[in-house]
């Protein structure tokens, strides 16, 4: 029984590696309709919650170029859509977006 274990077992450097990986992956979504040229590419990347309580957003848009940060006050219930609302609202009301 214990021989499993041994076999199954990755170096750390290896499963960080991994677990990078993955959260990257997750910490990106879409792709969503671009405000700007309409086309569906736009990704919604979520930064790490900052000390401040608020959360750093980036929209890309590979196909025009959009590439705009905001800060947005973090909710764990928000989801990237509620993000992605939230900036297509800000670009909409022409708000100062990098885009
Ligand atoms: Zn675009």
């Amino acid at each position: 029984m214990g021989g499993r274990k041994s076999k199954g077992k990755k170096s750390l450097a290896r499963r960080l590696k991994e677990y990078k990986d993955a959260r990257q992956r997750r910490s990106v979504s879409g792709p969503f309709i671009c405000p700007r040229c309409g086309r569906k590419t736009l990704t919604i990347k979520k930064g790490s919650k900052r000390p401040d309580g608020t959360i750093k957003i980036t929209a890309r848009c590979p196909a025009c170029g959009v590439n705009g940060s905001v800060f947005m006050k973090y909710s764990p219930i928000f989801k990237a859509v509620d993000y992605y609302n939230f900036y297509v609202d800000l670009v909409s009301r022409g708000e100062k977006v990098a885009l």
